[in-house]
């Protein structure tokens, strides 16, 4: 029996959605399906491995008595406003009732909508598998993330600069209400501002729904958890890089995984995105970014802040002055942890600094340099951490105070190690993989690699060519939308 038997985004205005089908694809076959993520959700796999299972989730078939939409959003697009953009290639089939609560399930690449505009709603399998492989990892990671509960291949041609194999993204998430969807409502009127805002409330800030104040609060605490998300992407070396309105989920989790990427060598100006010419989602960036998209959510809560629009403008600065010091709280201590200097902020916060200087001057990768650190602490030599550097002076000076500021100060290996993953979807590795399964139709190296990235923290010896950066030939400096 189809699980997926309710959705609760029909109760909003009906502007902000529409209700439509998937069109059909000539031959869909189950090319992943994510056991260990059916297991998280605690589901009998029994349906999804079945030909009715994949019958619905290549949009070949509908439930009648609950139909797939498609949802409106508007949006600011590299800090353009547009209007008007909604899943143009994406059908929300409902929400499956996981022992953790209930998850949207939503086919990505399965035919146009209402907001398709001149796209064809279509998925290319690369960038399905990229998606699949990289929200993986970043659940690997423990970082707040949309998942993938499988990728199904259509049998259909989908043509960008190439023919290329179409394919659907089985998608999940906690909610897929974005800043975007908020700006489309307030177009709409504050009547749908308040359905949309209420409904976020009661399914996904249960901390703030009984509050006197809700809608202030539903801001902090969206502010919160983005402060929260930035952080752990950037002490990771994550670049989401098309940090748009209508990419920024209100729940605050990692979605639309475009052009993103992980960074080698560190770099606080790192762009990987070949579209973002101006380097406006760069590395360093990030927090002020979503500073600017949380500004542009309080806009649309104004109405609900206060009557007296001076006293609402009043709310809601106060409440977007939490942000950055939340992110810079978040971040160091997350800094910290990965020096192993836990303790200390006032001198191991400049420190840390400086550390992220020291690793752009000297062209260091970042998760060798705190992997190396880490293997320090258990006990391998300061000689292959001293050989990251340029020059042995800045590396014994480094070193040296370093140590200086470990006296006394409790990190662990082991605490070190919770912050310092061995292994990162390294862009080299994830290209090739793409690669393999697209251009030879060998899935074996992504496989591998997705498994190897479940557990990152740690890395088996026969995953170490994994852990390697990139050779000078094998740099792969730019990621392309290639949707
Ligand atoms: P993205 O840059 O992937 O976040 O997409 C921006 C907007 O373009 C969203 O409204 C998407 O639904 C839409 N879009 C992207 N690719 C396609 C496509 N192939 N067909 C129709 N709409 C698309
Ligand atoms: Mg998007």
């Amino acid at each position: 029996m189809n699980p997926i038997n309710t959705n609760h985004y029909r109760q909003l205005p009906e502007a902000m959605f529409s209700i439509g089908n998937p069109e059909p694809v000539s031959a869909p076959a189950l090319q992943l399906l994510n056991n260990l993520l059916l297991d998280e959700y605690a589901q009998d796999h029994q349906w999804f491995k079945s030909n009715a299972g994949l019958a619905v989730l290549s949009g070949n078939s509908v439930n009648a008595a609950n139909p797939p939409i498609a949802m409106a959003y508007a949006g600011h697009q590299f800090g353009h406003k547009v209007p008007l953009l909604g899943d143009g290639r994406a059908h929300m089939l409902g929400q499956l009732q996981t022992n953790a609560g209930a998850v949207d399930v939503q086919l990505k690449g399965s035919g146009r909508t209402l907001y398709s505009r001149g796209g064809d709603g279509r998925a290319t399998l690369s960038s399905v598998l990229r998606e699949h492989l990289i929200s993986e990892a970043m659940a690997g990671l423990n970082i707040p993330t949309t998942r993938s509960l499988g990728v199904i291949t259509t049998g259909d041609t989908v043509y960008r600069e190439t023919p290329e194999p179409g394919a659907i993204l089985v998608r999940t998430a906690r909610s897929h209400i974005r800043v975007g969807s908020f700006q489309h409502a307030a177009n709409l009127g504050s009547d749908a501002v308040k359905a949309l805002a209420d409904h976020l409330l009661e399914h996904n800030y249960p901390e703030a729904s009984d509050s006197a104040s809700p809608y202030a609060d539903l801001l902090l605490s969206a502010g919160n958890r983005q402060a929260s998300l930035i952080s752990q992407w950037m002490l990771c070396g994550f670049i989401h890089g098309v940090m748009n309105t209508d990419n920024m989920s209100l729940v605050g989790e990692t979605i639309d995984f475009g052009p993103c990427a992980f960074m080698d060598q560190f770099n606080a100006d790192k762009v990987f995105s070949s579209i973002d010419r101006q380097g406006r989602y760069a590395w360093a960036k990030q927090p002020a970014i979503a500073l600017w998209n949380l500004s542009r959510f309080a806009e649309t809560l104004l109405p609900l802040l206060d009557d007296d629009s001076d006293t609402a403008i009043g709310i809601a600065e106060q409440q977007l002055e939490n942000f950055m010091p939340a992110f810079q709280t978040e971040f160091y201590l997350g800094l910290r942890q990965k020096l192993g200097l836990v303790n200390k902020p006032d001198a191991a916060n400049p420190f840390a600094d400086r550390t992220l200087n020291v690793l752009g001057q000297h062209s260091i990768d970042m998760t060798v340099f705190f992997d190396t650190l880490t293997r320090h602490v258990s006990g391998e030599s300061e000689k292959s951490l001293l050989d990251l550097f340029n020059n042995k002076a800045d590396a014994t000076q480094w070193l040296s105070d370093w140590r200086a500021l470990r006296n006394n100060n409790p990190g662990t290996a082991d605490t070190m190690r919770e912050a310092n993953p061995a292994l990162i979807a390294r862009n080299h590795r994830v290209e090739a993989a793409l690669l393999a399964a697209t251009n030879s139709n060998d899935l074996k190296p992504l496989l591998r690699l997705g498994e190897a990235l479940r557990n990152p923290y740690q890395c088996s010896p026969e995953n170490r060519d994994l852990q390697q950066p990139p050779l000078p030939e094998e740099v792969v400096s730019a990621t392309f939308c290639g949707t």
